[in-house]
């Protein structure tokens, strides 16, 4: 009988690299390490990727990095998609995120198709429970949740580990982990408000390829205010310009405007 093997799926953001340290160290199975690299990630995700590949080698641990079929700008602004219920084409998926994840979808296909019947570990933490039944793997296995290690403890075991997700921001390194609340895709269209603020502030060069991004595409990254005005990364840039102007010149001013508009900093 064939032995199971076991595969770890590691993005190199803290949960997953958690979990994979984790498992070294308490010695459960382990055969390859797995990366979906859709070349969409922070800087700082790559250099913690190249952080850990010489422990791996040194352990003996085959990786290998899987890419999408194509290139994820081409399936965001270029392929050719049909419309539903209505003849003609429009081009691109547009931005990836809420119930159009795309990208997460080709994540999974990929990882799939060549894990085969390898039990795949994946680093869901175990205060995520509503994303365990969504992980979109038959045969997988949580170890997070079996040791009942949450979001938190994960990255300060990755902190003690020495592990830190570094970012240039212009004006000195930026903690990314500390900016964000899940470092996904930097072009990730689940980023809350905050989270873009914080982009804008302290990752100029991420703004701008925002902006890059949403100048192609005709919806907004946000979507829409509920009176209609679009949420884009222009309009969003406007909005951070005029809070940061509020909070510096009138403070009164600020405030009003933040309880207007607090809840959508959440989304
Ligand atoms: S992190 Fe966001 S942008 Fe990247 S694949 Fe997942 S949903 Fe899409």
């Amino acid at each position: 009988m064939e032995r199971q093997r076991y595969v770890a799926s590691v993005s190199f953001g803290k949960d997953s690299l958690a979990m994979l340290y984790k498992l070294i160290t308490l010695g459960w199975p382990l055969d390859e390490v797995v990366y979906f690299n859709n070349g969409m990630e922070f800087q700082a995700i790559y250099d913690v990727r190249d952080q850990v590949l010489p422990d791996l080698k040194a352990l003996g641990i085959p990786y290998t990095e899987l890419s999408p079929q194509s290139p994820f700008l081409y399936d965001m602004l270029e392929r050719p998609v049909k419309y539903r219920g209505k003849p003609g084409y429009h081009y691109g998926y547009g931005w990836c995120g809420g119930p159009c994840r795309w990208g997460t979808s080709e994540k999974l296909r990929a990882i799939r198709a060549y894990c085969g019947d390898a039990t795949i570990y994946v680093g869901l933490a175990a205060d995520e429970p509503q994303r365990f039944e969504k992980c979109g793997y038959p045969n997988r296995s949580l170890p997070l949740v079996t040791w009942g290690m949450e979001e938190a403890d994960c990255l300060d075991y990755c902190y003690q580990l020495g592990i830190r997700w570094m970012e240039d921001g212009g004006a000195g390194p930026v903690p990314l982990y500390e900016i964000l609340d899940r470092v996904s895709c930097w072009c990730c269209g689940n980023k809350n408000l905050k989270e873009l603020k914080h982009i804008y502030l302290y990752l100029p060069q991420y703004w701008e390829r925002l902006k890059g991004l949403q100048s192609h595409l005709s919806h907004p990254m946000k979507g829409y205010y509920q009176d209609g005005r679009p949420k884009g990364i222009f309009e969003l840039e406007e909005r951070f310009e005029w809070e940061l102007w509020a909070a510096a010149r009138a403070p009164h001013v600020k405030k009003h405007r933040k309880t207007d508009r607090s809840k959508d900093y959440e989304r």
